[in-house]
Parts: structure tokens; sequence; C-alpha cells
């Protein structure tokens, strides 16, 4: 017998039907038995006699195949509250495919009141709540939908390595030791930008990946150091093809995944950044007015300094990445007046938040090399780094740039979610622990030396 979801069963009335789901309540009322089943689809009612074996030894989150038929409940046993309540299923025989021990916390509930490191130590029963399940619907509904809309517009999917060549995004990288290369390391990407450059050097023309970015940054809040983004990259474009692209994909995804939400203003406002700073004190400015849960103020953020003054050391920082293009095309202004010039760069901004960022990128070989000379790198070190950038760019080089969106910030604004936590599968947690399998952990012995690597004690 074919299983049926449990969301069918309100339309299988009369039916003999076969059920699988976990147990999500019982009550015993003396003759029968009520289970309220569950799966991925809904709830229903099972109704078991007592005279069926082993029933009353079924507990919460027991594993169950039930056979039974449906039934239309009386009127004035509905149910309205749940979307099988008009019926109910008349159990013919309940299998035990998995028993359960007690859950260490409250399934059912939203969860926040629960002690977060034993949520994520049992996450696969965290996951079971219906906020979580309702979470990575919506995660999956969103990434689906971003997915078919770039590929309307001719975007090709591409992935880009994990092990890979640090790439400078001004944070620290994760580093995995090469075992066939002594001394040698892979960096995990901080973004796959590099990649995405040279993809559009490869004639791709229009590139998209949902890309996990690896970012080995001190430990806050709203930060993972593992995430994913929205990335993409496009040739023979001006900033606002790119700009214009990102709105109307998020206002397609507002309107199919989110209707309840409001975009407060689209065309999203331009703000030049100098007038974010002098008018909201802020390069990411809350823009909402009503301040209902149901708005959503987005707006770009443009025209940013190409670069800052270092905190750590003298010298430029550059304000995105050393591959965003300025605004001029003079290298001797550049080069005499870093902190004057402007950058085709811009930020992507939701209800205070950062949500992504992204950039023109620099196409003249000569310009990149100028960037890096005032960033400070010396000669030896660009050709080290960013030679293979260098010469790539001496091979015919589309004028391009792109843009990245953190998905899991977004998600966890348009679902309400205060900390991203809520809308990862597997976070790690604020100290960069991933509680359930612990990691990070200690590798043996064996394997350190297999790396050639000695192990330090601190003193
Ligand atoms: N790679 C950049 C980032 O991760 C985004 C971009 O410039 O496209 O912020």
């Amino acid at each position: 017998m074919k299983r049926t979801l449990i969301a069918e069963t309100a339309n299988c009335s009369g039916q003999k039907i076969k059920l699988n789901g976990w147990v999500n309540s019982y009550r015993d009322h003396g003759g029968v038995i009520f289970i309220d089943l569950r799966d991925r689809s809904g709830i229903v009612q099972v109704v078991c006699s007592k005279e069926l074996p082993q029933i009353e030894l079924i507990r919460p989150e027991w594993v169950l195949e039930v056979i039974g038929e449906v039934k239309d409940r009386p009127a004035k046993m509905v149910n309205e509250k749940i979307a099988t309540g008009r019926v109910e299923v008349k159990a013919e025989s309940v299998a035990v495919l998995s028993a359960a021990e007690i859950p260490p916390f409250d399934l059912k509930e939203d969860g926040y009141q629960i002690n977060e490191e034993i949520r994520l130590k049992y996450r696969y029963l965290d996951l079971r709540r219906p906020r979580l399940q309702r979470n990575l619907t919506y995660r999956h509904k969103v990434f689906s939908l971003m997915r078919q809309i770039l590929d309307e517009q001719g975007f090709r999917e591409v992935d880009t390595p994990i092990l890979a060549r640090s790439t400078p995004e001004g944070a620290r990288d994760f580093v995995v030791p090469a075992r066939q290369y002594p001394g040698s390391f892979y960096a995990l990407p901080q973004s796959p930008q590099q990649y995405k450059q040279m993809l559009m050097v490869g004639g791709l023309e229009r590139y998209f990946q949902i890309a996990r970015c690896f970012r080995d940054e001190d430990f806050r809040a709203d930060r993972q150091a593992e995430f994913l983004q929205l990335d993409l990259e496009m040739s023979f474009v001006e900033q606002e093809d790119i700009l214009s692209l990102i709105e109307n994909l998020f206002r397609q995804v507002i309107e199919k995944v989110f209707p309840e939400k409001k975009i407060q203003k689209f065309p999203f406002p331009r703000l030049p950044y100098d007038q974010a700073m002098k008018e909201y004190k802020s390069d990411r400015p809350d823009l909402r007015k009503d301040q209902d849960p149901q708005e959503l103020a987005f707006a770009f953020v443009v025209d940013f300094p190409m670069f800052e003054k270092q905190t750590e050391r003298k010298g430029w920082a550059p304000v995105h990445h050393p591959f965003t293009r300025p605004q001029t095309d003079s290298i001797d202004q550049v080069k005499q007046n870093p902190g004057d010039i402007k950058a085709f760069q811009y930020d992507l901004v939701l209800n205070g938040s950062e949500i992504g960022g992204g950039s023109l990128r620099i196409y003249r070989p000569d310009m990149l090399q100028a960037v890096f000379q005032v960033l400070g790198h010396q000669d030896e070190e660009i050709r080290n780094n960013f030679g293979h950038l260098l010469e790539a760019f001496q091979y015919g080089v589309p004028p391009h740039g792109g843009i990245a969106i953190g998905l899991d910030r977004f998600l966890s604004i348009v679902l309400d979610e205060k900390n991203i936590r809520e809308v990862i599968p597997f976070p790690k947690t604020e100290a960069g622990r991933e509680l359930m399998t612990g990691a990070p952990a200690p590798i043996t012995p064996e394997q350190l030396k297999e790396l050639n690597l000695e192990f330090k004690k601190k003193k």
C-alpha cells in the first residue's frame, strides 16, 4: 500500500490509507487512545482501540505506520485549528517503526525559551519544531525561486572551489593544511570573488551561485563562520544594470514567497554614502516609516569612498575589496589622492541591516596594479598573490561587476527571526562551535604527523 501524506487525509474521506510519521501527542481516553500523528505535511488525529497490540506502550516521538480508514468527524468534534481537523483516521493497525526516548525538550512550541546550546546539541530534534520546519521551507522556496529567476535572465549557476587560495575580503582565512605540500595551505574562500571574475574572463557573462563563504572573524551575535551568499557577476554592465536586476529579483521573491510583506518603496532608493552618513549617521540606515513588522525598507547605498585609513597600521585599506573600480580613470588621481576617490560600490540595506554588497570591478591591469600599490603591496607580493588575475586581464577582459547577498541575514529579517541561527539548518554557536557533532575537535597524532604539523602547547 502506498503512503498517504497527512495533509492529503483531508480529502480522503471514506478511504483506507497508510500513514507514516511521529507521535505528536498521545491521549488515553479510557477505551480509546487518540494519537496526533505528524509528518512533514501536517498533523492528523488517529483514533486507536485499546485492543490494538502494544498500543498502550506508545509514547510521543515514536515513529509509526498506521493503516486505517479516514472518517468525517461529527460536526461538534471538528477542530478548526488544524488543516485536517474535519477528519480523523480510525486505525486498523499500528506498527511501531522506531521507539523514542523522551526528548530533552519540548518540540511543539516555538522553542525560544529553551537553552540554545541544548537545542543545538539536539538539532535533529529541534528541527522537528514547526517553526524551524517553516524556516527551512521558506529557505528552500527563496533559494529555488532565486535560481529560477536568474535562470530566466540567462544566468549560469557555476560552482567554484572550496579548497582555494586566499582572497582578501577583509577577514582572516580558515586554512586547510595541504598534506602533499608540507608548509602550504589551502584557504577556504571568504567569497568566490576571484573565481567569479575569472568566469567573466572565461566568457560566461552571467554567473551566479548560492555560495558558501568562510570568514574567521571575531565572534559576533549575528555572524557565522560560514554562511551563504547569493553571489553573482555580470559582464558588459553599468552599476544600474546590477541594481535593477537585484531589486526586481527581491520584488519577485517578496511577492511570491512573502506576499504579506510590503516593500516600502520601489524602485529601492539609491542613497549616496555621504548623504547617508550626514542624514542618518549610518551607512545602513533604517528607512522604515511605520515600523510595522510587515514593512520592508530596502535601499541601495552607493558611491562609497574607495579607500579608508588603515586602523592597525599606516596606509590605506579598501572599503570594499581591492578589485573595486574607482570612479576615475586617472591612475595619477588614485595614487595622489586616494582619500578623495569614490568607488563604484554599493550596499543593499534592509531595515537597517546590510544584506549585501558589490561593485563594478577594475578590468585594466594598470589600474589594478595602482590600487594594489596604494594599498601598500610590494611588487613582488602583487605578483605572487594576484599575478594570475593580472595575467588573465591581459587576454581580453570584459568590463564586469557583481554583488553578493547574505542569504541567512535576509531570511532572518523576512522571517522575523532575531537570530540568524534560527534560519540555518546546522548553525554554529556564537563562539563558533557546532555542538551536535562537536566541532571543532582535536585530530589524532597520526593525522598531525601525516600533515607534517606539530601542535605547540601554550605555556
Ligand atoms: N565578494 C564580495 C563580498 O563577499 C561581493 C562582491 O563584491 O560581489 O562582499
